[in-house]
Order: structure tokens, then C-alpha cells, then sequence
């Protein structure tokens, strides 16, 4: 019998797969295949919230496969040697995948199609990631576009959203020896750090519909003033499901189609955000670890700090909201975009860490870490990126507070110590030396209004340098 194999990678559905569909569609039956091969990311392998979910997330595929008719056959070690056994084992001619645009996994994948090529066997691949190919938004002038309105403008004319391809009744299917299980990849950590993460999030297809059903009934009627507000739940909370293609854009885009309102236009642009962002990645790839504007390769950082670092990460950094923003991603793996702006800030501004400090952490500790979409929101805060966000736009942790949290909810959810202060106080506590003495709360690391200044100084002098 004829078979094709599809390899998942961060596709992790059954619903509008391209490759899956592709296969079944040329092919008697299906060999599913999924490799561990994290070394091929370095240097932005996998962190380990991210790890936690792909376990929970490869769990739900098998499931889903299997009743289906169908086998996940996972596989650890380098991807083209897996495959070539897959190959062997199947006798198929021909692979199926969906891309991925990390600059170190599309190297191997096209090292990956010629050898294929050269042995004859047929590749096949789709886009299950995004509204557009990188490749498909160009300046008039044929190029990438470097700022996202006008990017947006572009994407907004070609987009036509179609029905998503039905997820297959069943899949016939082929099994291949010598595949291990999931548990045997160890992705999940042994110090039970992620305790919390199962209350709030439930990986796979399953929970990113559910997730996104739940969102569109609720929290997609305020969206467009709600997501700046962290402690309403106005955001959908589906960037970790979009991230492992549990879910893939141009389904959401199908469901908001009919709906004309300013909320559902707000959304789709935020989606339109991450598609910008692999834009960039896919035209820039050594952004991930350079500044995307190489006027800032002469801005002058301060050294490396790991005691201040420490204070950051750890949230004992005296400000509420950027503590409690550390606080929520320690706890869930996940932080509201407002306050990643503010903490960034923070760290690279007021701070004066070099972004990739933060860019770091968060690949360790956020379920959604994703190279584009991290890069672009590191570079974007820190002012070494794309798009209209200059440097000297230094976020105050305080006013923003006051304007996106009014009545301190969110910092008293994720920092208790400070319950019984007073709504004025907040966002500044250490203004009254008795009420930061009884919260037991430390006073802020570092002077807001100062540090502001010397960032200004620091850029004051590039600009001059760099003339
Ligand atoms: P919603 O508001 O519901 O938006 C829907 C989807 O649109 C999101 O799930 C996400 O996929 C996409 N999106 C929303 N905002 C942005 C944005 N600014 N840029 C790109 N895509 C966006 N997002 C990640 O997915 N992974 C990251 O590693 C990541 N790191 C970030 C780091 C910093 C410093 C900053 C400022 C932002 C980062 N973001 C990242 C973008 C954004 O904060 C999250 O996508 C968003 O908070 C996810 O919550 P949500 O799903 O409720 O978003």
C-alpha cells in the first residue's frame, strides 16, 4: 500500500492541517511522526515552560490520532536520520510538513528537502502558522516592510479567510518499530515549579477551541479597551495554542469574518502582530540576537548584573506592577502583554539591562515563548526594533499602573503583601515609609526618575556618536 509520511512539528492539530490533509489526500495511508530534536534550535532550544507544554500538547495529538485509527510515533535524536528510518521502515515516497521560520530550523529543513530531493522522495509543505508566508507582504519597492502599519495595510487587501480543512473522520495509518514514548523525552521539570500551570491552562487542540469559544463569548466584546487592562481577562489568552499550532490564525480569522465590529478588527491586527513578527524574523533572522537597528550596536548597556537581574527575575524589585507581572509569569507561565511592556522596559530602560537578558528569561519561563514573537517584543520595548517605539519612550511603572490598574487589582492578586494598601499608594508605596514598613515590601531598587534620566543621557550620546 502506498504511504506518506507527515512529520508534525509546531502543528500540533488535526483540524486545517495543511500537511496532514495533503497526505491523506495522495496516500492510502499515513505514517505520524513527531522528532525531539531540540539540540537543531541552539541557540534558542527550548525553554522549560515550553517544554512543559509540548509534553502535555504531543500527549493530547496522540490521543487525538488514536481515535482516529491512527499512531504518534515519536522519535528522538537528529531529525534527518529519524526520518530516513521512518522512510525505510514505510517504503513511503513522499513527506509532508508544515514550515516553521526559526533562522536555525529553516536551515535544517532545506539541508533536510535536498537530501530528500536528491533520494527522490517527494516534499510537501504547507503553512499552518500563519495569515501569510513572510515572503507574501512586500513593499512597493519589492522589500520587506520594517514597520507594522503599513505591513498591516498590505496584509488587510490580500486577506480572504476560507473554511478551515476539516479535521480527518480517520486516519489509515501505518506503524513504525522502535518509536519511544513521550514520557521518555523528560520534558517535564522534577522540581514542581509548574504546579500551578495545570489551573490554568489545558494544552492540545481540544483546549485552544475551547480557549478561543470562550473567548469570542466573553472577552471579545471589550477586547479593543479591555486588553490593555491586566487584571480583567479581556485577552484570550491563545498565544502558547498558537505558538504549537494547536490552533493556527487563519481558523480565528474564519470566525471573526462576519463579525464588522471595532473589537473583532482589534484582535485579528494583533494577529496581525505575529504574523509581522515572523516577517521580521524570516527577513532579519540575526535579529534574535542582535539589534534589528544597528544604530543601538554603539549604545552603551550597563555591565551584566546578576544581583540586579536576580531582583528583576525574582520580582523584589520594589515597583508593584513589574513585580507583579514577574509573579504571574513565575506562577502561569504567561504575563498580560501591558505588563511585559512594563517590565521590559524596566529592565532594559530603567535598569539598563541589555534586552536579550530578558529575552532569556522569558524563553525559560513563559508556556508561549516564541523566537519571533519574543524578539520583536523585547526589540520593540527596549527601541532597538522595528516600528515607532523610541527609545526615549521610557514606560512609568507608576502611571501606567494608575492608568491600566486604577484600583490596584492586579497587583493585589499577584502581590498579597501589599492588600491592606491604601488605593492612592498602590502603584508607589514606598511614598509613605509607614505603609512600606507594614506590607513588609521592599523599597524600589532604583530611582525611577533618575535612572529615566541617565537612559536618556546614555541615548543622548549614541545619537551624537552615531551622526
Ligand atoms: P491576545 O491579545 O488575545 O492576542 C491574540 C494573539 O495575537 C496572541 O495570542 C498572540 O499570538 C498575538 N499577539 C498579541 N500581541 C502580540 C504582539 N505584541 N506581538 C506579536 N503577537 C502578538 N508573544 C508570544 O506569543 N510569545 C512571546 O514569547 C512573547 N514575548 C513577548 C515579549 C515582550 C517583551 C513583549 C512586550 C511581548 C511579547 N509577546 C509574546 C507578545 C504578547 O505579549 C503576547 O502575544 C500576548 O500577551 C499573548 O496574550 P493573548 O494570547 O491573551 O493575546
Amino acid at each position: 500500500m502506498d504511504t506518506g509520511i507527515v512529520w508534525f512539528r509546531r502543528d500540533l492539530r488535526l483540524q486545517d492541517n495543511p500537511a496532514l490533509d495533503a497526505a491523506l489526500r495522495s496516500h492510502e495511508r499515513v505514517a505520524c511522526v513527531y522528532i525531539h530534536a531540540p539540540d537543531e534550535e541552539t541557540p534558542w532550544q527550548p525553554g522549560a515552560a515550553s517544554v512543559w507544554w509540548l509534553h502535555h500538547s504531543l500527549t493530547a495529538l496522540a490521543d487525538a490520532l488514536q481515535t482516529r485509527g491512527a499512531r504518534l510515533h515519536v522519535f528522538a535524536g537528529k531529525s534527518s536520520t529519524m526520518l530516513h528510518r521512518a522512510i525505510v521502515a514505510t517504503k513511503a515516497r513522499a513527506i509532508y510538513w508544515n514550515r516553521l521560520y526559526e533562522p536555525a530550523i529553516v536551515e535544517r529543513d532545506k539541508r533536510i528537502e535536498r537530501d530528500l530531493a536528491k533520494r527522490g522522495i517527494d516534499v510537501t509543505i504547507g503553512n499552518a502558522a500563519l495569515l501569510f508566508e513572510p515572503w507574501v507582504p512586500k513593499t512597493k519597492a519589492g522589500g520587506p516592510f520594517k514597520v507594522f502599519t503599513p505591513f498591516w495595510r498590505n496584509v488587510r487587501e490580500q486577506l480572504r479567510p476560507q473554511p478551515p480543512l476539516p479535521a480527518p473522520r480517520k486516519i489509515p495509518s501505518m506503524r513504525i518499530k522502535g518509536s519511544i514514548r513521550i514520557d521518555d523525552l523528560k520534558l517535564l521539570p522534577n522540581i514542581g515549579w509548574d504546579a500551578a500551570f495545570h489551573k490554568h491552562w489545558t494544552p492540545g487542540e481540544r483546549g485552544a477551541q475551547r480557549r478561543l469559544a470562550s473567548f469570542l463569548a466573553r472577552g471579545l466584546k471589550d477586547y479593543r479597551k479591555g486588553r490593555d487592562h491586566p487584571a480583567e481577562r479581556s485577552t484570550s489568552s491563545l498565544s502558547p495554542h498558537l505558538h504549537f499550532g494547536e490552533i493556527g490564525p487563519r481558523q480565528i480569522a474564519w470566525r471573526l469574518h462576519t463579525n464588522h465590529s471595532v473589537n473583532a478588527a482589534s484582535f485579528l491586527r494583533e494577529l496581525g502582530w505575529r504574523d509581522f513578527s515572523h516577517h521580521l524574523l524570516f527577513h532579519f533572522p540575526e535579529t534574535t540576537n542582535r539589534n534589528l537597528n544597528r544604530k543601538f550596536d554603539k549604545f552603551v548597556w550597563s555591565r551584566r548584573n546578576e544581583k540586579i537581574l536576580r531582583r528583576w527575575q525574582r520580582s523584589k524589585t520594589g515597583i508593584p506592577i513589574v513585580d507583579a507581572g514577574m509573579r504571574q509569569l513565575w506562577t502561569t507561565g504567561w504575563m498580560h502583554n501591558r505588563v511585559r511592556m512594563l517590565v521590559a522596559s524596566f529592565l532594559t530602560k530603567n535598569l539598563r539591562q541589555h534586552w536579550l537578558e530578558g529575552a532569556r528569561w522569558f524563553w525559560d519561563t513563559l508556556v508561549d515563548a516564541d523566537l519571533a514573537n519574543n524578539t520583536q517584543g523585547w526589540q520593540w520595548t527596549a527601541g532597538t526594533g522595528a516600528d515607532a517605539a523610541p527609545y526615549f519612550r521610557i514606560f512609568n511603572p507608576v502611571t501606567q499602573g494608575k492608568r491600566f490598574d486604577p484600583d490596584g487589582v492586579y497587583v493585589k492578586r499577584w502581590v498579597p503583601e501589599l492588600k491592606r494598601v491604601p488605593k492612592k499608594l498602590i502603584h508607589s508605596p514606598w511614598l509613605d515609609p509607614e505603609v512600606l514598613k507594614r506590607s513588609n515590601y521592599p523599597a524600589p531598587m532604583i530611582d525611577l526618575a533618575e535612572s529615566r534620566a541617565s537612559a536618556l543621557d546614555a541615548f543622548q550620546k549614541m545619537r551624537i556618536e552615531s551622526r
